[in-house]
């Protein structure tokens, strides 16, 4: 057979998908993804397109189940059952995975530098650039010191894996430590003194997960040294827990009064140093010093350095978080997305908006409205400004109808100054996603499912969102969808708080609480590790060697 290159016959004897219409070989698009976390493995989980190369740079060749990091630190849990070894999926969809630390964007060259984990000194660390068309920044926070003097140095994080065995190993140590000969009572009671810091769910988490060690087996353990511990959570607020519903708060504190935890609000850490940390109320202005045996540090996360880095270039240097759309792209550059704890969505005020919706809305260009003109934008309203939808659920309106109703008394018409009282609040009701996981693996998985369409949607740029020019954008935004907040409490106790206003506490919220968090991310070896390391401490209790 004779045929020239471009010949449609070409075409049919390589039918093959690597090629383009014109038979040449289709480059494809080369995907960069930062980490290997929940947004990070949660993108790469459900990304299912052939055309992209997708590269995957992370520090860390695993995700991990950081819900279950707590009870890693008293050895409930094994920390080898937490964590996924990401080479199976990166094998199973054909991606390049590189164990780097990426730790400098160039959007403007669209290149990333990476430098590879210190491992053996022999080698020492090695440099290389790395290009990419479309970035995914998924590399999470870091712990947030708000730069108090001292806690770099003697606290520890509970963030990663290595973080939760380092506190085991604390922990047993003060034991260990504290059960020498020749030591003074006071001495012991310093070693014993455990001080964790942050109300949140993470420091409340791990304040209870010591204190079911020191009360199941500590008591059996080290039976001398037990009078001497003592546990204190210092928070800066009036209350733990503040995100959550108040009778959580208000059962999380009664139950930490009873335990015997010493729980102490208004308080707020302006230092540590190698045996004391120094407090100051609120209240009174004074500053008080106490020795400590260990300190948790558990206040919220910052933006790491590289990120702190990429928003300077990108003109973001004045905000606090790295900030996208709500497609989640990073505003201010292109081809760069950023999901989970790196990022917020900069969500639009609907009164910066108002005046383009109402135009939209207007067929025929009346100067006012009147209910089909509104019926045919609402649903794009809702979708769009997801406040309205908040505020409407709020108030017990059932739709927008119902609240220009409210603004207009029976007239039917609305004129836009109406239309502009009658939505003047719901931009009330806007707020920042949580850093957490539920937010993370959400943003993987819708932006993968982008990614999967993205061929499809460039060939048909009609998208849902008709109004305000952003036509070209043809894809939903992200929506968050809540399926409820847990924290554990101890005592195999633990407080739900689900959509609807329901408040559970309790040991079948414990149950709960677990299935809702092994999503489709959790494998079945890694159920099974979990599951057989609870059974194993409930028949012989937690291992108690470091
Ligand atoms: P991460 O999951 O932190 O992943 C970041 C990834 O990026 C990691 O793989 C990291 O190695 C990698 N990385 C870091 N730096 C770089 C770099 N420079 N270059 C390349 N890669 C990099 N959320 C809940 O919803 N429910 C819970 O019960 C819950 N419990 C928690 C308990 C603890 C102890 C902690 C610490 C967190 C908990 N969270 C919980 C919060 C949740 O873990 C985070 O919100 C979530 O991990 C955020 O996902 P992410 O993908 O943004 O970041
Ligand atoms: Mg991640
Ligand atoms: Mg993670
Ligand atoms: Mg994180
Ligand atoms: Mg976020």
């Amino acid at each position: 057979l004779v045929y020239t290159d471009s010949s449609p016959l070409r075409r049919i004897l390589h039918a093959d998908a690597t090629l383009d219409a014109d038979g040449q070989p289709i480059k494809k698009k080369k995907v960069v993804v930062l980490g290997s976390g929940w947004s990070g493995y949660s993108f790469l989980n459900y990304l299912n397109n052939p055309n992209y190369d997708v590269q995957v740079v992370s520090p860390r060749n695993f995700f991990l189940f950081t819900p279950l990091l707590p009870s890693v630190t008293n050895g409930t849990v094994e920390a080898r059952s937490i964590v996924e070894p990401i080479r199976g999926l990166i094998r199973k969809k054909g991606f390049e995975y590189t164990e780097a630390e990426c730790v400098k964007i160039d959007a403007s060259n669209k290149k990333i530098h990476c430098r590879s984990k210190d491992g053996s000194s022999l080698k020492g660390t090695t440099e290389f650039d790395m290009d990419y068309d479309i970035l995914v920044i998924a590399v999470g926070a870091k712990p947030n010191t708000f730069n108090t003097p001292g806690v770099e140095e003697h606290a520890y994080f509970l963030k990663e894996a290595e973080d939760a065995l380092n506190i085991r190993h604390s922990v047993i140590d003060c034991f260990e430590r504290a059960s020498l000969p020749n030591l003074t009572e006071e001495e012991r009671k310093k070693i014993l003194h455990f001080v964790v810091v942050g109300g949140g769910p993470t420091g409340v988490e791990f304040s209870a997960e010591l204190h079911d060690f020191l009360v199941d087996d500590v008591a059996k353990i080290y039976p001398k040294v037990q009078e001497f511990t003592r546990i204190t959570l210092l928070e800066a607020g009036d209350h733990i827990l503040n995100m959550f519903d108040k009778r959580i708060t208000a059962f999380a504190e009664e139950k930490f009064q009873r335990d015997g935890i010493d729980l102490k609000t208004g308080s707020m850490v302006v230092g540590v140093t190698a045996d004391e940390i120094s407090t100051k109320e609120r209240e009174t202005g004074k500053i008080v010093s106490e020795p400590y045996g260990m300190v948790v540090w558990s206040t919220g996360i910052g933006s790491r350095p590289v990120i702190r880095d990429f928003m300077q270039q990108i003109g973001q240097g004045q905000r606090r978080v790295l900030a996208t759309d709500e497609w989640l792209r990073v505003e201010g550059c292109d081809s760069v997305y950023a999901l989970g704890d790196t990022a917020t969505i900069n969500q639009r005020r609907v009164m910066e908006d108002i005046a383009a919706i109402f135009k939209k809305a207007d067929t025929g260009d009346t100067g006012t409205l009147n209910k089909k003109d509104f019926n045919g934008v609402v649903k794009d309203i809702c979708q769009r400004y997801p406040q309205v939808e908040l505020y409407l659920k709020k108030n017990k309106l059932k739709n927008i109808a119902h609240l220009l109703k409210s603004a207009n008394g029976e007239d039917t018409q609305v004129n836009i100054e109406k239309f502009k009282q009658a939505l003047s609040e719901v931009d009330s009701q806007m707020k920042n996603l949580p850093a957490t996981a539920q937010v993370a693996s959400q943003q993987g998985k819708y932006l993968a499912k982008c990614f999967n369409r993205m061929e499809k949607c460039e060939k048909k740029p009609e998208g849902p969102l008709r109004f305000r020019g952003e036509g070209r954008h043809r894809f939903q935004p992200f929506r968050y969808r809540h399926f409820g907040s847990f924290a554990p409490l101890g005592g195999e106790q633990t407080a739900a708080e689900l959509p609807g206003d329901w408040v559970s506490i309790g040991h079948s919220s414990q149950w709960l609480w677990y299935s809702v968090y092994a999503s489709k991310l959790v494998s079945w070896r890694t159920r099974t590790l979990v599951i057989s390391d609870w059974a194993r401490r409930f028949v012989f209790g937690r291992d108690s060697s470091s």
